[in-house]
Order: structure tokens, then sequence, then C-alpha cells
């Protein structure tokens, strides 16, 4: 029997753990806002559904962001450790369909996740100044939400902190959105 079958990889890693690699790795002196770049922000509680991710106020813009706010790890219906394990195994030159075999994902998701994960784990959501991985991040922005309307509803109305995410998101993908015919 394989190991695989036997051992739940990423049943074993630690969601706190994961949320601090994200931390240390985004902000190494400190959180800071994603909105206005203020570093007096202050800890705001933690996201409903996954307790080790961290809410933020910013004090300057009265912003509110958490751990994953503007990264291209937001929004994600993966867990915070799936896309780490998914980072470790691509360091170890793992193929996606082996990737996918392990973590028990479907291999498009993969895909996808690696093409993410190749800018880093922290990177940014593209910016206005982008043109090239522009059509990408579309992509990327509708491929995230098609098929869980309930889920993204829900997720929008659950709180303020999270409709002012959804509402950023949406304000983000319209300014890297192009003028065009179709
Ligand atoms: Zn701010």
């Amino acid at each position: 029997m394989a190991a695989s079958e036997l051992i739940n990889l990423s049943g074993l890693i630690d969601d706190a753990k994961c949320f601090a690699l994200v931390r240390q790795h985004r902000w190494p002196e400190g959180a800071r806002c994603p909105v206005c770049d203020s570093a007096a922000v202050i800890r705001d509680g933690h996201d409903d559904r996954q307790p080790c991710r961290q809410r933020y106020r910013c004090k300057a813009c009265s912003g509110r962001f958490d751990d994953l706010t503007g990264t291209v790890l937001a929004g994600h219906h993966q867990p915070l450790r799936v896309w780490v394990l998914c980072l470790y195994f691509m360091g170890l030159n793992v193929s996606n369909r082996q990737i996918a075999g392990e973590l028990g994902l479907d291999g498009s998701d993969v895909q996808t996740m690696t093409e993410q994960l190749r800018r880093g784990l922290v990177a940014k959501a593209p910016e206005v100044e982008l043109t090239g991985e522009v059509e990408i991040d579309e992509v990327y922005v509708v491929a995230g939400h098609k098929g869980q309307p309930a889920a993204v509803a829900k997720r929008a109305g659950s709180g303020a902190g999270a409709s002012w995410q959804a509402r950023r998101a949406a304000a983000r993908w319209r300014r890297t959105s192009r003028p065009s015919s179709g």
C-alpha cells in the first residue's frame, strides 16, 4: 500500500503555522494596510470559518483586511495548508499530476495553483500596470467564483469585513479589466 493511502498529509499540517508562515513572508516587520500601506493597524478578531486567519483594521483609512487579502491566496476554496503543501511539492520538482494525487485534488486545480505559486506564496494580485498577465488574472478571478455563487454570496454577507473584501476584490477586478468590445 502506498504511503499516500495511509497518510492524509494535509491533515498533519498545522493551520496556525501556515498562517504564521504567510504573515512572516508578507509582513516581516509587522502587518501593513494593503490599501494605504499604513503600519497603524490593529488586530480585529479572526475569520469566521478559519480561526487561524487573523483579521485587521487600519486606523489610518478604516479599511479591513486579513492575512490573505490582496494575495493570490485570498478567496480560494482550498485551505491554506493545501497551498503550502503544493508549494513544498513544487520545490521537490513533483509533477502537477503527482501533486494532484498526493493532495487529492483535480489536476486542473493544481495547474492553476502552481501557476499562481510561481509568483510567490504571498504574491499580490496583479495591479493596473501589468498588461501581459491581466487576462490571466481575469480568468482566475472568474474561475474562483464560478460554480459556487452561493458560497460567495454567503461569504459576502457574513460580516462587514467580508463584504469590504468582496467590494475590494470587485474594484480590483474592474481596475484590472481593460475596456473590451466583447
Ligand atoms: Zn489603510
